[in-house]
């Protein structure tokens, strides 16, 4: 049985259904992810055979491949969100975590390319947590 998940961008110009199973959930720390990410790593679902439907916003969607390589980032153009990307020719669909509305099922499985994650990026559940902004 497949689940319908679903998903949009902060502005909500963009919103999605994905109709599929979760099978991969990795914290990627690469170089490319610290970059369109602004952060540490992203948090991507990966999801085989999944069907991926616009239901609005798709003229707002922009797409970017880093040359030569697999490396692909779907993001609204009005507000910068990144958005599922439907690598049909990989047979996937990756999802950032952060754009679902509903539930995810699976928890992370891993930290990926801990190689070239940033220097900060070290020890991280050790620091102090908040409710909210600190006071
Ligand atoms: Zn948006
Ligand atoms: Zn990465």
């Amino acid at each position: 049985m497949s689940h319908i998940h679903a998903g949009s961008c902060l502005c909500n110009a963009v919103t999605f259904e994905l109709e599929g199973e979760f099978t991969k959930f990795f914290l990627c720390h690469c170089s490319r992810c610290r970059k369109t990410s602004g952060t540490a790593h992203c948090a991507n679902l990966f999801a085989s055979g999944a069907t991926l439907n616009w239901l609005s916003g798709e003229d707002k969607l922009s797409f970017y491949r880093l040359e030569d390589t697999n490396f692909a980032r779907t993001f609204c153009s009005v507000c910068g969100s990144n958005m599922p990307t439907d690598a049909k020719a990989r047979g996937l669909v990756v999802v950032p975590a952060g754009c679902l509305d509903t539930e995810v099922d699976i928890t992370p499985q891993a930290h990926i390319f801990m190689d070239s994650k940033g220097n900060w990026d070290e020890n991280l559940g050790d620091i102090p947590t908040y409710e909210g902004l600190p006071s």
